[in-house]
């Protein structure tokens, strides 16, 4: 294919018809150029060929070898077609099995020549089942060799795609540098076109090794880069300086009918400081559900009230909206900074002359929902602003909470537990302050694993709990892919424990899931609120973020099929008052990795451990809230906090040698790539 250049299509690749074009373009590959940065996940080391004689059972290696026999049967019992073959070396003789794969069968003959690679097992005599085989050559693509293994999604196989990318590696030699030759040359990295190659067919686990390493750090430091980038451009915009004053702090916590934590107090200084600057703040306040995260915003925001400037804090739903309110007003009312609640069903006389003591300055402090961003609402003087679980929210309804020249210092508050690297990352143009103590004389929660065998015993303690006049949460998992808001298998919960379970109590069962209008929705929660509903069935799409001091049992359905750290967060809806509460986990699952991880949930108090024993476990996917800010990274393990702070390190210095990246166009160029595709600009 000698006149194909890095834009062309894939489709002009040859044995790449519009039907592979369509499925590549669904991972994301267009051009001959995205193909060639189509990283495998993995590689398997075959390139070792081991005669016959010397296997053993267990071994991976790859076995060169004639075949002897090769035909095609059907499974008596299981109807699957499977193609059974012997094949010898002057060494030994050894079976072959491919299920479902009956073609091979009339793909190799007797008498050919072919490489066999795969796993060794012992069953009866030495057998190899479904390995990867190729006629013999000088230049096998899928033994005999450290063999690349691609995602395998929607109908791209390994196979199919190995000999693809193999001939085109030369196009490699094309493809722009993007890291600094200082970097290269300082860290020993592979330079990008040697990496390309080696890290689809590596010459030898060293050579993949080094060359991962370079992508891995690649990955890191554009991304480090855009952070720091972002970092700058806010740093340089305007913000009102809110001058710290000693006596209006110490005023506030006086009134407090608590101590402050340390945490809160450490949280709080860091606010401070930075708003004492005229460069606006960019901060994530975290920490568990009931560490204290609003009195902290309620303290700056007094400050920012005394200093003559407006504070707004944007909540998820109305009826957090409220409770935040609530809270606010009463904490700085009696220092006479006013509050005002600004809802979606706010009437229009009241919205109207609510903007108007914004617009005036009458009101200082101004809490409520995605009403708040609307074009008519005007501050006369914003100088901060709070977003409540901010991952709920875009960036853009971020950007647009900006009104003036003068950017608002801003807060967001989250319940996720982010583990450090992945703030770093993730988050990097963020400073971030963590709540990580909890108030005290909270009993803590008991957390239980029930076996199916005592799930009456489960249900006769609900029972107790609610006719003691308590209340309780029953969340459920979404359990088909077609009952993607989880309605259909909520809905059942509540029938079941309304009809067979709890017959007594079915009028004060109420149900709460993702297809209802958010007005039914937040009805259900005010009554549950106020005590009318005892048992709550909810699917976890419906975050129920309120606080309900009388709610102590939290009884989760499916426990397996949701990450710890969410686990962990719904378990904080509990134990919120002054009654002992309960988490019962119930799971149909027994194998052991399941029950390891949910012992973790009883053992483990700290949201930010579970948060890392998901990320080691199970990667992003399970790090609720945060799971779409991941899939950029491909490569570099987001555990790894050597390799993010040295991609941070270059990234501040080569920004600080040259802030425009005026001598790296092609580093310029990929930034700006990596920024659109990550809605950055
Ligand atoms: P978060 O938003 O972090 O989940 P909240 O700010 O809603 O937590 O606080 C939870 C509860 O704890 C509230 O009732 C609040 O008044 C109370 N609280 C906050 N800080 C303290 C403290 N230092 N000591 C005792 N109670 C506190
Ligand atoms: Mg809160």
């Amino acid at each position: 294919m000698p006149r194909l250049s890095l834009d062309d299509p894939v489709t002009a690749i040859t044995g790449i018809n519009t039907a592979y074009g369509g499925k590549l373009e669904r991972v994301g590959v267009k051009t001959v150029r995205d193909l060639l940065l189509y990283f495998p996940r993995k590689h398997q080391d075959f390139a070792n060929v081991t005669p016959i004689a010397w296997i053993r059972p267990g071994m991976r290696t790859t076995v060169r070898a004639r075949v002897y026999q090769i035909r095609r049967q059907l499974t008596p019992r299981k109807h699957m077609q499977i193609a059974r073959a012997t094949v010898s070396d002057d060494s030994g003789q050894l079976n072959v099995v491919w299920f479902n794969q009956p073609y091979i069968a009339s793909y190799l003959h007797e008498g050919d020549q072919i490489f066999l690679a795969g796993e060794v097992d012992l069953n009866g005599g030495l057998v190899m089942k479904n390995p990867e085989y190729e006629k013999v050559s000088n230049d096998p693509n899928h033994a005999a060799r450290i063999v690349p293994v691609y995602p395998e999604t929607r109908g791209l196989t390994s196979r199919w795609l190995r000999p693809k990318i193999r001939p085109l590696l030369w196009l490699a030699d094309q493809l722009d540098e993007v890291l600094p030759a200082e970097i290269l040359a300082r860290r020993g990295f592979t330079p990008r076109a040697a990496a390309v190659k080696q890290v689809h067919f590596p010459e030898s686990m060293e050579a993949l090794e080094r060359a991962r390493g370079r992508f891995e750090f690649e990955e890191i430091f554009l991304n480090q880069l855009a952070n720091q980038l972002a970092k700058r451009a806010r740093k340089a915009h305007p913000a009102h300086a809110i001058p710290f004053d000693e006596q209006v702090a110490r005023a506030f916590v006086a009134a407090l009918p608590f101590k402050l934590t340390n945490a809160q107090r450490k949280a709080a200084w860091q606010l401070f400081q930075d708003m004492m600057k005229a460069e606006p703040m960019n901060r994530l306040l975290e920490g568990d559900v009931g560490s204290g995260k609003t009195v902290v915003a309620a303290m700056a925001m007094h400050h920012v009230g005394k200093a003559g400037f407006q504070s707004m804090l944007l909540a998820p739903t109305e009826i957090l909206a409220r409770q935040h309110a609530d809270v606010i007003e009463s904490l700085l009312r009696p220092f006479g900074v006013a509050v005002g609640l600004l809802l979606g069903s706010t009437p229009t006389a009241a919205r109207r002359s609510l903007l108007a003591s914004v617009a005036s300055g009458d009101v200082h402090v101004l809490v409520g929902t995605h009403a708040l961003i609307e074009e008519d609402v005007k501050f006369k003087d914003l100088g901060f602003a709070v977003v409540d679980e901010q991952h709920r929210f875009g960036v853009h309804q971020r950007l647009s909470v900006r009104q003036s020249e003068l950017w608002p210092h801003f807060l967001s508050m989250t319940a996720t537990p982010i583990p450090r690297t992945l703030g770093l990352t993730l988050f990097g143009d963020l400073d971030i302050s963590i709540l990580n103590e909890m108030p005290p004389g909270r009993p803590p929660v008991t957390t239980r694993l029930v076996p199916p065998d005592e799930r009456t015993a489960a249900y006769n303690f609900i029972r107790e709990q609610v006719l003691a006049g308590r209340q309780v949460f029953v969340i459920c998992p979404l359990i088909q892919e077609s009952d993607k808001l989880g309605v259909r298998s909520a809905t059942q919960e509540a029938e079941k424990l309304q009809g067979e379970v709890f017959p007594d109590l079915a009028p004060r069962i109420a149900l709460l899931h993702g297809r209802m209008k958010s007005a039914e929705k937040e009805d259900v929660m005010a009554r549950f609120q106020r005590g009318e509903i005892a048992i709550l069935v909810s699917t976890s799409v419906v975050e129920v973020g309120i606080d309900i001091p009388n709610a102590t049992v939290m009884m989760i359905e499916g426990a397996d099929r949701f990450g710890l750290a969410q686990l962990h967060q719904f378990r904080g809806r509990i134990g919120r008052g002054p009654h002992e509460s309960i988490c019962l986990l119930l799971t149909d699952v027994d194998d052991p990795e399941t029950m390891r991880r949910l012992t973790a949930v009883v053992t483990h108090r700290s949201g930010f451990d579970l948060a890392e024993i998901d990320l080691q476990n199970r990667g992003m996917g399970d790090l609720h809230g945060v799971q779409q800010h991941g899939n950029e990274f491909k490569m570099a393990n987001l555990l790894d906090a050597g390799l993010i702070s040295d991609a941070q390190a270059e990234a501040v210095r080569l920004l600080d040698r040259d802030p425009t990246l005026a001598g790296e166009p092609a580093l310029r160029r990929q930034l700006s790539a990596y920024r659109r595709v990550f809605a950055l600009d």
